[in-house]
């Protein structure tokens, strides 16, 4: 970070990468794509965005990234993952391939394509904690819900209506935060804020030692 505007960068191993740049350069953001160990060190947060999560993990061993991505999430690098990026975010996952690893760190249970093979995609008004402006549009993409969550973390949104209400798609646990839908398709750049306000709190007031190492300089 440069003292003014934090660095953000998103996962550039499959997905919206450019959709979630984007929105969080209209936020106020520096934003990066991220693809190797030098950069992921470079970055203040992560985005990590939809797309196959079982595919993301296999990129990310082949680029070298797993380790040090688990590492820096453990260690309190803020990091938002959106649908796949909600699957790498949670510590326990059903429906999963066998043996299917994640990044974890939210004490979380997550299903996989929750919403039926059926419900390949769906647009749903969704009420976001912490979200002024009202409802947004969440757009759901063979998307996981959580099924459980642990003592610390916080529901931010369900499901408001149809067979699935109730069911969790927006979580957060302190420097973590995870959402079943894809606001980076919208133009609704509301969660993109959010993320960002969190990465500025955490450079302010590092709730653990990753901030902290990262300007040992200091
Ligand atoms: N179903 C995908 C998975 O298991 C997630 C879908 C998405 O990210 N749009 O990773």
């Amino acid at each position: 970070m440069d003292g003014t505007r934090p660095l953000i960068g998103v996962l550039a191993l499959q997905g919206d990468v450019r959709e979630h740049l984007a929105a969080l350069r209209s936020v106020g953001a520096e934003a990066m794509p991220v693809r190797r160990q030098s950069e992921l060190e470079a970055v203040d947060g992560l985005v990590i965005p939809g797309g196959e999560s079982t595919t993301i993990v296999k990129l990310a061993q082949s680029f070298e990234l797993f380790e040090p991505l688990h590492k820096r999430i453990a260690a309190g690098m803020p990091t938002y993952g959106s649908c796949a990026g909600m699957i790498l975010l949670a510590d326990r996952i059903l429906d999963g391939i066998a043996g299917q690893d994640t990044f974890g760190g939210i004490d979380m249970t997550v299903r996989r394509n929750a919403f039926g093979r059926q419900v390949e995609s769906f647009e749903e008004a969704v009420s976001v904690e912490g979200l002024d402006g009202g409802p947004l549009t969440a757009v759901f993409i063979r998307a996981p819900w959580v099924e459980e969550v642990g003592p610390d973390a916080r529901v931010l949104a369900r499901v408001e209506s149809g067979p699935a209400a109730g069911r969790i798609v927006g979580i957060r646990q302190q420097h973590l935060l995870a959402t079943s839908f894809h606001p980076e398709l919208t133009g609704d750049a509301r969660v993109h804020g959010y993320f960002l306000e969190m990465v500025r709190e955490a450079e302010q007031a590092p709730a653990t030692g990753a901030a902290a190492s990262k300007s040992g300089d200091e």
